[in-house]
């Protein structure tokens, strides 16, 4: 059985990023919330765009006022106004000053401004009391931030606020972002109903699809949901197909077990994919099963998808179907995305457990629960109940999973683990 490394750097193979000139689309500026920048971004104006105001206050000569204090003030005239968003009209000369507002464009022939605190007004004339500390001083320099012509964001970016900014400033108001990846979901299994069905007896509402589509429009993606699918042959067989042909990525949960109607690695295999993973040592989630689909040359009639498509075989249990989530399937996901290699994850901190934690022993073992942060520690608190694989409701809150690795088979209160972060 492939331990939980292996595994992941075969996933991690596996998984290709989408290609930068294909698979690239340009939206408008606001609807790239969210997206990853598929292209460097270039501006083609310098911020700051002007010399500008970082007070209000007055734009004066530094060599006319190097000498003053409170006890001898520099008296200047006052010239013009300038408030932000005015172009000014006058040249500051030896002797005089402009009254300026913060943002506003600097006079020619002044270098430096005062702080209006440090002045005292009367009419058209302004005493300055305190020297500035140098010239130059509060003056925002036109391209100090950045210069156009140079590289602003860099591929992979994702496009949260601090990048909007930076992109409206730019005035880039298209935006070359990657399309997003389509990804299939159905579950297994004859025991499966929808939440809305009547539960006849030895039934089972089917979770997982709810659980994955959620997880996967939270990170920005497209689920396909291609709903239940029987235990039988025929059935898998159509859906199978049908999932490997529209999607990027196919995640289904259940029939990857060692039971009579577990028919999901014989179908990808006979389907034509290569199953790389058939068990992984980790507890819960065993069964993992990951194939690849060769797609060959992409066709530019045939709607956009990436050269192979990825297909991870979920075991049923919702809370292993959710570890091998997050453990394996969102890295690769995120790597597929075209996001930066370090936003891959999984990300890990090490932290101090509350409680103690047991393992057979056999296979790395994640065990669910909180983190908390307590007087400015990170401490990881079990969740309550059983650590059971079927026990779907106490993963609810879960904002990390312990790692006890394959030999470990007990953590002892204040002992400190690593653990996985995953969002909820
Ligand atoms: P399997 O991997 O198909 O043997 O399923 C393992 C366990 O997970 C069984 O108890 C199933 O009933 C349960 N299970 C399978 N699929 C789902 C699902 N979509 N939602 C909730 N539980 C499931
Ligand atoms: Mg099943």
């Amino acid at each position: 059985m492939l331990s939980v490394k292996e595994a992941e750097s075969i996933v991690l193979n596996l998984a290709q990023p989408l290609d930068s000139q294909r698979d690239v689309e340009t939206v408008d500026l606001l609807a790239a919330s969210g997206r990853i920048l598929a292209a460097p971004v270039t501006g083609s104006l310098d911020f700051p765009y002007w010399d500008n105001s970082a007070m209000d206050g007055y734009a004066v000569r530094f060599a006319d006022v190097e000498n003053c204090s409170a006890e001898k003030p520099i008296a200047l005239d006052i010239v013009e106004d300038i408030p932000a968003g005015y172009q000014p009209q006058h040249t500051v000369q030896s002797g005089q000053a402009a009254r300026i507002f913060t943002g506003a464009v600097m006079p020619a022939g002044a270098d430096t401004v005062v702080m209006q605190e440090e002045t005292r007004r009367e009419g058209d004339r302004i005493f300055i009391l305190v020297s500035p500390e140098k010239p130059q001083a509060f003056v925002r320099h036109k391209g100090a931030f950045y210069q156009a012509g140079t590289t602003l964001l860099t591929p992979g970016t994702v496009i949260n606020a601090p990048e909007m900014a930076v992109l409206a400033t730019a005035q880039c108001i298209q935006v070359p972002v990657y399309r997003r990846l389509r990804v299939a979901i159905f579950s297994t299994g004859d025991e499966l109903v929808s939440p809305d069905e009547p539960l006849a007896p030895g039934k089972l509402v089917d979770s997982n699809q709810y659980a994955l589509t959620v997880l996967l429009a939270q990170m920005g993606f497209e689920p396909i949901r291609l709903g239940i699918v029987p235990d039988n042959e025929d059935a898998l067989n159509k859906v199978i197909s049908r999932a490997v042909a529209t999607a990027d990525v196919v995640l289904s949960t259940g029939g990857v077990s060692v039971g009579d109607y577990d028919y999901v690695e014989k179908i990808l295999a006979d389907l034509g994919g290569k199953v790389h993973i058939s068990s992984v040592a980790i507890k819960p989630g065993k069964p993992l099963t990951v194939a690849a689909f060769k797609r060959g040359e992409k066709n530019d009639d045939s709607p956009s998808l990436s050269s192979d498509c990825l297909y991870f075989g979920l075991p049923g249990n919702p809370v292993s179907a959710l570890v091998c989530c997050w453990r394996f399937v969102v890295p690769a996901l995120r790597k597929i995305s075209g996001l930066g290699e370090d936003a891959w994850g999984p990300e890990f901190v090490r932290v101090r457990c509350q409680a103690e934690l047991r393992s057979h022993g056999r296979r790395e073992t994640y065990v669910w629960g909180k983190l908390h942060l307590v007087a400015g520690v990170w401490e990881f608190e079990p969740a309550s109940g059983s650590q059971n694989s079927a026990n779907l409701i106490n993963l609810a809150n879960t904002s990390g999973l312990a790692v006890l690795p394959a030999s470990e088979t007990w953590i002892w209160p204040g002992e400190f683990v690593e653990v996985l972060k995953v969002s909820h």
